[in-house]
C-alpha cells in the first residue's frame, strides 16, 4: 500500500478536505457505521428490510421495458429465491449476472411473503474467504472512494506508532468505564483504534452505534484530554505574557470614584462582584482574559466604564467595540454622558472611530488616539484597523464578543506590542454560555457572571400570535403609543437577499404608517448610511417616534427604556438567542412590557411542529441559561460557537451532553498531566491536534 503521499493528486485533494494528512489523522479518522460481510444468510432467513449477504445461482435475467427499462434477475439459493432490480446498468454487469452464474450478493432485503427483492444490491462471483470483522464505512470525500479509503486507513493504521500517553496515574478510574453496570477496564489506544476499525462481528452493535462501548470511552476520553490540555496549555502561555499593572488608586478625586458617586443608580450586589473580579484581574502583570456574562438589560455597560476608569486612572487608554455602529454608538453616547465631563476636566477626552467616518474627523481622532489624549476609544472593528496607533492601549473591552472572529481579537492584542507587552482583555456577552460548553471550548477564559437584575424591572409577557391577526396586533400597537409609550417592530429575517429584507422593511414601514395614522413611524435598516440611522436612532431614543420598525438592526444593546412592546415578525426565522436578544430591548423601565411573537400560517398552511415548540420555549422561559442550553440542543455546539473556532478544533466523537463524566475527568488530568508529564502532554497535542492548536489561543 503506497503511502499518502504517492496518491493522484486529486485523492490528496480530497484527503486534505477531511483533514487526513498523518498517518494518525487516518487512524483517528473512525467508521461512521459497519456493514456485516462475514456472514452469508439463507435466503430465506433475511427478513424485510435486512441489510442481507446471500451466495445464490440466477435462474433468470431480462431487461424489461415497462413500466420502465430495468435489468430483472432471478436467483435461487438452497432456501428459497428473490428477484435482483437494477435500473441503470452496465453490458459488463449484465454479463455477470447471466443464467447459471453462482454469486455473493450483498443489500437490503426487501418484502416477504409475496416475493423477496433487492434493489441495486452489490454482487461478485461467489466464493472466496469471509472477511473476519466488520466493514467499516468511513465519513469521505468526493473523489475519494470507500474501498481505498479503507486500504488506506488500514495501512496507516500498520506504521503508526501510539505511545501510551495515559500513563496509569493519569488514567480515569475505571468506574469511568462502567457500561451496564460491568465495569470495563481502559482499553490502550491501539487496541480501541484496531477495534474501532475492525471490529469482530459479535460486539453488540448498538453499543458502538451509541459510542457507549469501551473503545470509544477510550477515544472519547482522548479526544476530551486534547481539548482541555490546548485550553490549560493556552492559559499557561498567557501568564507568561506581561500586561501593564492597573493598580487600583484609592482616592475620591479618582475618575473611578466620581463615576461612580454620580451614577443615578446603585450597583447591584452581581456588579460590584464583576467589578471585583476584574478589578483583581487587572492589578496582575498578566493579561486578563475575562468574559463577563449577563443577560440582556444586566448591566453590563457600567461594568465595562468602571473597567475603563481604572485604566485611566493608572494612566493609560482603553478602547471598546462593538459589532454594529448602532450598538457602538450606543455605547458611545452613554459613556460619553458619564465620562466625558469628567475627563475634560483633566485634559482628556473620548475618541469615536468607525468605518465610514468623514476623513477629518477620522484623521482627528487617530491624533487624539495617538497622543493619549484620548483617553477611551469607541468603535466598531475600525478600532482594530492597522493605521490605529494607541499611546498606551492597556484594556480592550469587547462587546458581544462571540460576532467577532479570532482575527480581530489577534489583532488587538497586537496594539500594545510596541510596549512589548499585552493588553488586558474583557469581552461581555448576553448569550449565556451552557455549563458544559463553558467547561470546554471556553475553559481558557475566566467567567463573570451577573446574576441578577437591576431592581424595579417587570418581566416581559410573551405571546405567540398568528400572524393573521395581525390586524389585532395593530390595534394593540396604537393603545400603547396613546399611553406614551414606544414600540419596536422586527421585520422578517431574509436571509439570502439583503435587497429583499429592505424591500420587505420598507413595506412593513408603508403599511404600519397607514394603519397608524397620526403616529410618527420610523425606519431603519442595515443599509441606510450611518448618519441617517444615527438619526433614526436618536429620534426613538429621545421620543419623538411612536414605532420603530427596523431589520435586526437593534438587534443587540439598543437600550431606550420607554419602549414597551416588541412586535417579531415571522419568529419562527430566527434563533432562540436571537430572539431572547431581540426580547431584551423591552422591559428595561418599570412598565409592564409584552414581546408578540407573530407566526406565519398563511402560504405553507402552517409554521413546523419543531419550530412552534421553539416559539413555545420563549413564552415559557425568560432564563437566558435555559434558552441557550434548549439553542444549543437544537443548533449544536459549532454554530453556537460561531467565529470562536475554527470548525477542525470541534469536538468530533465526544458529546457533551452526555459525555460530562469524561470532561470532568479531562479537566482534572489536564493540568497534572502539564505540570508532573509535559512530555506526554506534547505527544497527546500532537496526536490530536497537529498544527491546528494555534486557533485556540486567540
Ligand atoms: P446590558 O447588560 O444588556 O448591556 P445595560 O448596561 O445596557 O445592559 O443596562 C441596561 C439598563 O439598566 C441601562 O439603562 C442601565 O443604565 C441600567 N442599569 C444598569 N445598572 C443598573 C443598576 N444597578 N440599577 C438600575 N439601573 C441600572
Ligand atoms: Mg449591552
Amino acid at each position: 500500500m503506497p503511502a499518502p503521499r504517492a496518491l493522484a493528486p486529486a485523492i490528496q485533494k480530497a484527503l486534505h478536505k477531511l483533514g487526513l494528512r498523518r498517518d494518525i489523522d487516518l487512524a483517528l479518522h473512525l467508521p461512521l457505521r459497519y456493514e456485516d460481510e462475514t456472514r452469508i444468510v439463507p435466503i430465506a432467513s433475511a427478513r424485510d428490510g435486512q441489510l442481507a449477504q446471500i451466495e445464490a445461482t440466477v435462474t433468470a435475467s431480462e431487461v424489461q421495458l415497462r413500466p420502465r427499462r430495468q435489468l430483472v434477475v432471478q436467483v435461487q439459493d438452497a432456501s428459497g429465491d428473490c428477484t435482483l432490480r437494477f435500473f441503470s446498468f452496465y453490458p459488463s454487469q449484465q454479463k455477470t449476472l447471466a443464467v447459471g452464474a453462482r454469486l455473493r450478493i450483498r443489500g437490503e432485503m426487501r418484502g416477504g411473503f409475496w416475493g423477496r427483492q433487492m434493489l441495486h444490491p452489490v454482487f461478485r462471483a461467489a466464493g472466496g474467504e469471509l472477511p473476519t470483522a466488520l466493514t467499516p464505512v468511513y465519513p469521505t470525500a468526493a473523489g475519494l472512494p470507500q474501498p481505498l479509503l479503507r486500504r488506506l486507513v488500514a495501512s496507516a493504521l500498520t506504521r503508526v506508532d501510539l505511545p501510551e500517553t495515559l500513563v496509569p496515574e493519569l488514567a480515569p478510574p475505571h468506574a469511568y468505564f462502567s457500561s451496564q453496570n460491568s465495569l470495563q477496564r481502559l482499553m490502550c489506544l491501539r487496541d480501541a483504534l484496531t477495534f474501532l476499525h475492525r471490529p469482530t462481528p459479535d460486539v453488540a452493535l448498538a453499543a458502538l452505534e451509541d459510542h457507549s462501548h469501551p473503545a470509544w470511552q477510550r477515544l472519547k476520553a482522548e479526544e476530551l484530554l486534547a481539548q482541555q490540555l490546548s485550553q490549560f496549555q493556552a492559559r499557561r502561555e498567557r501568564s507568561r505574557l506581561r500586561a501593564p499593572v492597573l493598580a487600583l488608586v484609592q482616592d475620591g478625586a479618582s475618575l473611578t470614584a466620581r463615576l461612580q458617586a454620580g451614577l443615578p443608580f446603585a450597583l447591584t450586589a452581581a456588579q460590584v462582584r464583576v467589578v471585583r473580579e476584574i478589578g483583581a484581574d487587572l492589578a496582575r502583570a498578566q493579561p486578563m482574559h475575562r468574559l463577563l456574562q449577563g443577560d440582556v438589560g444586566s448591566g453590563k455597560t457600567v461594568v465595562a466604564a468602571l473597567a475603563a476608569t481604572r485604566a485611566i486612572d493608572a494612566g493609560w487608554q482603553c478602547a471598546l467595540m462593538a459589532p454594529t455602529e448602532i450598538l457602538a454608538a450606543q455605547h458611545f453616547a452613554k459613556l460619553l454622558g458619564w465620562l466625558e465631563p469628567l475627563l475634560a476636566a483633566e485634559g482628556r477626552s473620548v475618541a469615536w472611530l468607525v468605518g465610514g467616518q468623514r476623513k477629518k474627523e477620522r484623521t482627528a481622532a487617530l491624533a487624539r488616539v495617538a497622543s493619549g489624549e484620548a483617553a477611551l476609544v469607541v468603535g466598531t472593528h475600525a478600532v482594530i484597523q492597522e493605521q490605529v496607533a494607541f499611546d498606551r492601549l492597556a484594556l480592550a473591552i469587547v462587546d458581544e464578543q462571540h460576532r467577532f472572529g479570532v482575527l480581530q481579537r489577534l489583532a488587538l492584542r497586537q496594539k500594545l506590542a510596541a510596549h512589548g507587552m499585552e493588553p488586558h482583555m474583557l469581552m461581555m456577552s448576553a448569550t449565556p454560555i451552557p455549563r458544559t460548553l463553558a467547561m470546554s471550548y471556553y475553559a481558557d477564559l475566566d467567567v463573570s457572571v451577573i446574576d441578577e437584575l437591576p431592581p424595579g424591572r417587570t418581566p416581559v409577557v410573551t405571546k405567540l400570535i398568528a400572524d393573521s391577526r395581525k390586524d389585532e396586533v395593530i390595534a394593540r400597537i396604537a393603545a400603547q403609543v396613546a399611553e406614551g409609550r414606544q414600540v419596536y417592530w422586527v421585520c422578517p429575517l431574509i436571509e439570502e437577499s439583503e435587497a429583499l429584507d429592505l424591500s420587505n422593511a420598507t413595506a412593513v414601514h408603508a403599511e404600519l404608517s397607514e394603519a397608524l395614522p397620526g403616529v410618527a413611524v420610523g425606519l431603519l435598516h442595515s443599509r441606510m448610511p450611518s448618519a441617517e440611522k444615527k438619526a433614526v436612532m436618536a429620534l426613538f431614543t429621545e421620543g419623538h417616534l411612536g414605532v420603530l420598525v427596523s431589520t435586526t438592526v437593534i438587534e443587540v444593546g439598543v437600550d431606550v427604556p420607554n419602549a414597551s412592546l416588541m412586535v417579531i415578525e415571522h419568529a419562527e426565522r430566527f434563533g432562540l438567542s436571537q430572539l431572547h436578544q431581540l426580547r431584551g430591548r423591552v422591559g428595561r423601565g418599570a412598565t409592564a412590557s409584552a414581546c408578540v411573537l407573530l407566526y406565519a400560517t398563511n402560504d405553507s398552511g402552517r409554521v413546523g411542529e419543531t419550530a412552534k415548540e421553539r416559539l413555545r420555549a420563549m413564552a415559557e422561559t425568560s432564563d437566558g441559561f435555559e434558552i441557550a442550553r434548549r439553542d444549543l440542543e437544537i443548533r449544536g455546539p459549532g454554530e453556537f460557537l460561531g467565529a470562536r473556532q475554527s470548525g477542525d478544533a470541534l469536538l468530533r466523537f465526544a458529546d457533551l451532553a452526555t459525555d460530562t463524566h469524561l470532561l470532568d475527568w479531562a479537566r482534572a488530568t489536564a493540568p497534572k498531566m502539564l505540570e508532573h508529564h509535559p512530555e506526554l502532554a506534547a505527544q497527546h497535542l500532537e496526536r490530536w491536534l497537529g498544527g491546528k492548536s494555534d486557533y485556540l489561543k486567540a
